[in-house]
């Protein structure tokens, strides 16, 4: 709450569009792991998966779903209605979350070891710009197999390269970790490459697609489709879905689960 109020003292006029936005907004009575309690919800925006926004720790549908899953696979099945009551458990596990900001993040910066990183064009990989490591998920600067848990939030599509990215996470994961992930897939299609890289180059085969990024620029390199699955099964990380189950918002957010096989 002190958190949210110095904000509001910050940034006045970013407040109140926001509140402006929620007035309008449609809204549903659910459950917010990170805040532990039941709250009222808020679309925002057309996206589902990106939206019912919890205005108290600004996560949403998708974020949220991540942290159940990260509950359900990873607990002692006690069930935790707080992620952050349940993080403690995590204690031991070397986790890699490619992203610095958000819910998540905040909850798993207690976690001892936890690396969090963005991609900066001029960083050294393994570096850091204002405190930030520099990851890039093609060229990842940990050694093999070294790491338990792999995270990742809507990133793949905007990697140039998303086959190289999959098999770098296959390299630093132990034999049967985990990368747990979210990414915009259509599994009633193909995936469709909208831009490719020919030595080097970028090739537009579709129109460019942005999403909202304000480090990264968020040009959309894939669009995921069914197989998705499939690749990844080839490139050894088997791969199952998660569905979301709770109130009217079931079907609108999933989340992957890869574990890494000896197979490849
Ligand atoms: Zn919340």
């Amino acid at each position: 709450m002190l958190e949210t109020l110095a904000h509001a003292i910050r940034h006045p006029l970013q407040v109140l569009r926001l509140y402006a936005r929620l007035v309008r907004s449609d809204r549903l009575r659910g459950s917010c792991i990170f805040c532990g309690v039941e709250r009222t919800l808020f679309r925002l925006g057309p996206s589902n998966r990106d939206g019912f926004y919890c205005r108290y720790c600004h996560s949403t549908l998708r974020q949220r779903h991540l942290a159940k899953v990260l509950i359900e696979r990873l607990g002692d099945g006690c069930g935790y209605s707080c992620f952050r009551d349940f993080v403690g458990q995590m204690q031991g596990l070397v986790t890699y979350v490619a992203q610095s900001t958000g819910p998540l993040v905040s909850a798993l910066a207690r976690l001892e070891g936890a690396r969090f990183s963005e991609f900066f064009h001029d960083v050294p990989l393994g570096g850091s710009w204002n405190g930030i490591r520099c990851e890039d998920l093609q060229a990842l600067s940990f050694a093999d197999a070294s790491l338990d848990l792999v995270i990742s939030q809507d990133v793949l599509e905007h990697v140039r390269e998303p086959k190289r990215a999959f098999g770098e996470i296959w390299r630093t994961l132990k034999p049967g970790g985990l990368h747990i992930f979210s990414v915009p897939c259509d599994l009633a299609k193909k995936t469709v490459t909208r831009v490719a890289v020919v030595d080097g180059v970028e090739v537009f085969h579709h129109p460019p697609v942005y999403h909202e990024d304000t480090i990264r620029g968020g040009l959309v390199y894939t669009d995921f489709g069914s197989d998705l699955l499939d690749n990844l099964v080839a490139q050894g990380l088997p791969t199952e879905i998660h569905w979301f189950r709770e109130n009217e918002l079931q079907k609108f957010s999933y989340i992957f689960i890869s574990t890494k096989s000896n197979l490849v």
